[in-house]
């Protein structure tokens, strides 16, 4: 089996040949890698004619691969986390020891060092310990978010109008264009801040061009070189998507 490289701009396409009759052209998730299959006898040029013939509809399935893997369901584990002394919780991609401590009172979040101080009322319950813990997570990125407009609007020309911050379960972000609003994931928090820092790019990138199309991937590409690595990162818990999306053609050879 010989493999060979085809390249069209951004999109490189490994090359086959096999015993088969037709081209086969593949886009496979999760990253959209794009492979064709092609018999012994078709010249290069025909699977380069083939596979330009395809190139809009292999831009669409990466996009659509791209939007599956970008909405993996976040950081489910937290689900399980039972808020007591000496566990462990992420903040901002760091793992930190959770202190707990009970006093009458009120209540406080405090993050020092690798400690995460969490002072609760005498026989505050788990969900009680939860809602406080998420109360500062979604503050953390409250605060987080202005600087990071400040940097970007300008950058990119655009205006948000209002951002909210809150739990989602599918996604670590999302932008209404016509009301010019962006929403974050209060789990944003958890994770690195520079992938909070491309979640509001990619939301504000998106009051320029409201789909994930070709411009979309383009303005992101050129605002934030490397965006791929960050999409990546944050869709390393399961990603759903596990659809193989074959395209075949039957060129006379
Ligand atoms: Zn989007």
């Amino acid at each position: 089996m010989e493999s060979t490289q085809i390249v069209l701009g951004d999109i490189t396409v490994e090359v086959v040949r096999k015993r088969v009759k037709n081209i086969n052209l593949t886009v496979q998730p999760p990253l959209g890698r794009v492979r064709i299959s092609a018999p012994k006898r078709a010249s290069l040029k025909t699977i380069r004619a083939f596979a330009i013939s395809k190139l809009d509809w292999i831009r669409k399935q990466q996009a659509w691969m791209r939007e599956q893997a970008r909405q993996a369901p976040p950081a489910g584990p937290r689900v399980e986390l039972k808020y007591i002394d000496g566990e462990s919780h992420e903040v901002w991609g760091k793992p930190c020891l959770l202190a707990v401590s009970e006093r009458v009172g009120p209540p406080s979040v405090e993050l020092n060092h690798d400690r995460l101080l969490l002072q609760v009322r005498p026989r505050t319950p788990r969900e009680g310990r939860r809602a406080l813990v998420e109360t500062w997570y979604r503050e953390q990125v409250r605060t987080a978010v202005p600087p990071l407009l400040e940097r970007w609007e300008p950058r990119l020309g655009v205006k948000v109008e209002r951002f909210q911050v809150r739990r989602m379960k599918t996604r670590w972000g999302s932008c209404t264009p016509a009301k010019r609003t962006i929403r974050l994931n209060t789990e944003l928090a958890t994770r690195s801040p520079e992938l909070l820092e491309y979640i509001v790019v990619h939301e504000l990138v998106h009051l320029l061009e409201a789909n994930h199309n070709a411009r979309f991937y383009e303005l992101m590409d050129l605002h934030m070189p490397g965006w791929q690595a960050h999409r990546k990162e944050l869709s390393r818990e399961p990603v759903r998507a596990e659809v193989r999306r074959v395209e075949q053609g039957e060129l006379g050879l």
